[in-house]
């Protein structure tokens, strides 16, 4: 390979090596700064979901001591109410007091006021005695949920309702409830105690809950309970049979990947703890924003830098390529001759001194072509310098339109003097025959010239000589083509002359 086409390549390659480099470091760069801010945020969310968990489980032993403490107050009175074969409740007088007492037993025992009224109502609905009135006004709750739950239903478990405002009290609250039943399990009547909203407002609100963020008790059957903060909605619709909720029922406790609230379309992290002891789940919601906004802040500091990175580098290897197509082309510039754009004689040089190495190793042959433009003075002198530049460049064209493959090399020697070097590789003729259709290739465009002695035209003589490099110099090829070349002249010009094959 001769060495102006070796430094050529190596510099094309070279440039083709920077752009990749650069290239893959900048999108592994990329890749890798995503997948580490992609990592920390899950690790985050992890973590928190797991602090998040905690918080649910503590938050589902309080509810259940408290809803405890609801249920053994029903299940203290329980045993003092009789019912007659009429289902009359017996002693109503003594069964108020008792409820009274009942009902203000956690206001004196531990200073707590979270539960409120009590009352009994018999298998019609009436309310046959309560902890605040006697005597009562006629009450019917037949229609309500809770009572059509315990009526159906021949089990001693705690029924919790909606939240409702208290008919006594006018404060929200929440109806704790259990069957009356005889021994054959036969519908008495209900017994139930208020347990006040409040109580929740006070507990949670303690939580110190971010913007966004909220608890929320939720009965297994899908509606809710309590939320803090408030929130109509989330009483007005259950979650029975959507499929995240499903999940948490299945699961029991744990956490939910981020997806919209089906509330308020909030992205928010929820975790969850089913109680052990009541169909309800205790539920802590942050959104996504607040947990991740520390990180969303710092990945954006770290993205700016790694994008600055990025365009740093992009700028050393835009001038390091620049730098590279300055010297390509200082390097072409060198070697090439500014007319005709072909190789100029340092070229020559070169690629004579590589492939007479070569060729000399392979016991190859190398030819040369030795061209002069006949008269060409005469033109100049005629029709300008510039049309003698213009002819020169057509004489070129035509030169490397017959000569491109691989193991030619056209130069201009200088002047009006063009050489051809032909290893033995690129021979597709022989070389006089060669040289003989490039006269005729000249001849044929025609370029005007009536100051020549030999034709119309302008013409080409040549010289050609062919050699197997030996103990010989380089310098003997050129040697041989150029008396060849005095001799096609001597002969008449617009000719071929061939050197003598041995020197
Ligand atoms: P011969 O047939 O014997 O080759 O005669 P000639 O007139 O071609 O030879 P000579 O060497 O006397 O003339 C060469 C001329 O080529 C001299 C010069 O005016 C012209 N010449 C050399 N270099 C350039 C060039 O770069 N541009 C132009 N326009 N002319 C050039
Ligand atoms: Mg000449
Ligand atoms: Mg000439």
């Amino acid at each position: 390979m001769p060495r102006r086409h070796l430094q050529s390549q190596y510099l094309r390659n070279l440039k083709r090596l920077l752009l990749a480099i650069v290239g893959i470091t900048i999108v592994g760069l990329g890749i890798a700064t995503s997948l580490l801010l992609l990592k920390e945020r899950q690790t985050i969310l992890r973590n928190s979901g797991a602090n998040l968990q905690a918080i649910a489980v503590t938050l589902s032993k309080e509810a259940d001591a408290t809803l405890d403490h609801g249920a053994a107050s029903l299940e203290r009175i329980k045993p003092q109410l009789k019912f007659d074969d009429r289902g009359q409740l017996q002693d109503p007088d003594a069964i108020h007091r008792l409820l009274e007492t009942e009902s203000n037993f956690y206001n004196r025992a531990i200073g707590s006021d979270k539960f409120g009224h009590m009352e009994v109502f018999d298998a019609n609905g009436f309310v046959v005695a309560n902890s605040d009135i006697h005597p009562f006004a006629t009450t019917n709750v037949a229609d309500r949920k809770y009572f059509q739950h315990h009526r159906i239903n021949p089990d001693n478990r705690l029924y919790i309702s909606q939240p409702h405002l208290s008919e006594y009290s006018g404060e929200p609250i929440l109806h704790l409830t259990k069957r009356l039943q005889d021994t054959e399990q036969q519908f008495l009547g209900v017994i139930g105690i208020h347990l006040k909203l409040s109580h929740f407002d006070s507990l949670y609100g303690q939580l110190d809950l971010n913007d966004g963020s909220h608890v929320t008790l939720l009965r297994t059957d899908g509606w809710g309970v309590f939320r803090y903060p408030q929130m109509e909605a989330f009483y007005k619709r259950s979650l029975a049979g959507n499929r995240r909720f499903n999940k948490m029922l299945a699961q029991g406790s744990g956490y939910l990947p981020i997806n919209p609230s089906p509330y308020d379309g909030v992205r928010r992290l929820v975790a969850y703890q089913i109680s052990d002891s009541y169909p309800i789940l205790n539920l802590i919601s942050v959104p996504e924003a607040q947990l991740l906004r520390h990180w969303r802040r710092q990945s954006l500091r770290t993205l700016s830098y790694a994008t600055l990175g990025g365009l740093m580098l992009l700028g050393l290897t835009l001038f390091t390529y620049h730098q590279l197509n300055r010297l390509q082309s200082t390097l072409r510039a060198s070697s090439s001759d500014p007319l005709t754009g072909l190789a100029n004689r340092r070229e020559l040089d070169r690629r004579l001194t590589d492939e007479w190495r070569r060729a000399r190793r392979k016991r190859h042959s190398l030819s040369m072509l030795f061209i002069d433009i006949d008269h060409f003075k005469s033109y100049n002198d005629h029709y300008g310098h510039q049309a003698g530049d213009d002819c020169l460049v057509r004489v070129a064209e035509a030169l490397q339109q017959q000569f491109r493959r691989g193991g030619e090399l056209v130069c201009r020697y200088g002047g009006e003097e063009f050489v051809v070097l032909l290893s033995q590789d690129s021979l597709t003729d022989r070389p006089e025959q060669m040289a003989d259709q490039l006269r005729l290739r000249i001849q044929r465009l025609g370029l005007k010239h009536d100051y020549s002695d030999t034709a119309e035209v302008v013409t080409i003589s040549l010289g050609v000589a062919t050699l197997i490099p030996m103990d010989n110099e380089p310098a003997t090829l050129i040697r041989l083509a150029d008396e060849a070349l005095y001799q096609a002249k001597r002969n008449g010009r617009n000719q071929v002359a061939l050197a003598p094959t041995s020197p």
